[in-house]
């Protein structure tokens, strides 16, 4: 089956009993045993939930994996994933990353006694060098967040099988729709589902998927045990959101590409970051891994005053934090998404004052640009 038939219809499609082509809410804490030593299966929501179960049932069928795990946000999916490392062990980790992953590792991984070390996971020889005899896993974040560095994905999992550490990959960006990771060999696939899958800048949600059986035991042990599970409601949710995901691509990444190229030309532009446009330097790689480049743009104007006029007078597009919904929205990374990253750092890799990222809604990209074109002029 193809994906966009399974995004549609779901793990099941349906729920078996009524026939109901909306998943129902099963918003019960608990469920009756028929007698001692008797289950239907269900015992209690923080282990498992009917609509939960099919939703980290379609994750699981959209990324190929045998096991999906939905947590109340992409962070407590993230800080799952850590609880599988223990005190000593050192992870190697995109240098160019979503802030609150990087804050989590620092501020509770650290306190844990994990080990980071921060690479540009593009140049595979500088993620080799930053092996370490107790390294255990590395995490990816490709396009990475703001920057859109491509890192091969393919090249990563070699490096970390022949370490025997874990492969991670934060596939947000790109969703199961264009990129999935466990098909090229990956270990876990992470989401944040608050952006693309929900979709609609409405509900908090966390994925993990992972195809081994052992593993999976792992995490579902941490998630009932710790308890950061998605709500039966925000479930429901996500379910309706994934059912779209295929024509909200499709459509926010053709006005991401009009929007790339027109910014390309603009005259208070300096540079574009989009890895749609053929300049891009991850642009090869990402085609031979991934089949569509998302929605994403960052890009540098040449003043400080440019990004005043732009964040104060946008109208259609939002100035606001997070990213993936139909609703364009546009962020200044070192003030909101970013703050947790030391400047010298930040700065090395772009992330700077003039900076500004951009996710493409699904609105007229004609409107979009006239937006963008009042705001910068006036
Ligand atoms: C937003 C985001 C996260 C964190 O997810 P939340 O749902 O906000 O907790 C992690 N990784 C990436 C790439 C993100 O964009």
């Amino acid at each position: 089956m193809k994906i966009d038939t399974k995004l549609v219809h779901g793990c099941r499609g349906f729920e078996p009993n009524t026939g109901a082509i909306s998943f129902p809410i099963y918003q019960s804490a608990t469920f009756r045993h028929p007698g001692p030593n008797q289950s239907t299966g269900y015992d209690y929501t923080r282990v498992k939930n009917p609509t939960r179960e099919e939703l980290e049932n379609t994750l699981a069928c959209l990324e190929t994996g045998g096991h999906g795990f939905a947590f109340s946000s992409g962070m407590a999916a993230v800080a799952t994933v850590m609880e599988l490392f223990s005190h000593g062990d050192h992870i190697i980790v995109s240098d160019d990353l979503y802030g609150g992953t990087y804050r989590l590792f620092e501020e509770i991984g650290r306190k844990h006694g994990l080990e980071f070390t921060y690479s540009d996971t593009t140049d595979l020889r500088s993620v080799k060098e930053s092996l370490k005899k107790n390294t255990k896993g590395i995490f990816i974040e490709t396009p990475s967040n703001p920057m859109m560095k491509v890192t091969d994905i393919k090249g990563i999992i070699e490096i970390a099988r022949n370490q025997g550490a874990l492969s991670i990959i934060d596939n947000t960006f790109l969703t199961p729709l264009y990129q999935r990771p466990l098909e090229l060999g990956a270990d876990i696939v992470l989401h944040s589902g608050t952006k693309y899958l929900g979709g609609h800048n409405d509900t908090l949600a966390g994925f993990i998927v992972v195809d081994n059986g052992v593993l999976a035991e792992k995490i579902q042990l941490i998630q009932k045990s710790v308890g950061a599970i998605l709500a039966p409601f925000d479930s429901w949710l996500i379910l309706r959101g994934i059912k779209t995901l295929s024509v909200r691509m499709e459509r926010l990444q053709t006005n991401a590409l009009k929007i790339a190229n027109w910014l390309k030309d603009c005259k208070d532009v300096e540079k574009v970051f989009y890895v749609g446009l053929p300049g891009h330097e991850g642009y090869e790689i990402s085609k031979s891994q991934a089949s569509g480049f998302g929605g994403m743009i960052s890009f540098r104007v040449k003043s400080i005053e440019s990004i005043e006029r732009i964040l104060s007078r946008v109208r259609i597009i939002a100035f606001a934090e997070s990213l993936g919904g139909v609703e364009s929205l546009i962020t200044y990374p070192i003030a909101q998404t970013h703050t947790a990253i030391p400047k010298e750092m930040r700065e090395k890799l772009g992330v700077d004052e003039k900076l500004l990222r951009l996710s493409v809604g699904i609105e007229s990209a004609e409107d979009l640009i006239l937006d963008l074109e009042q705001a910068m002029n006036g």
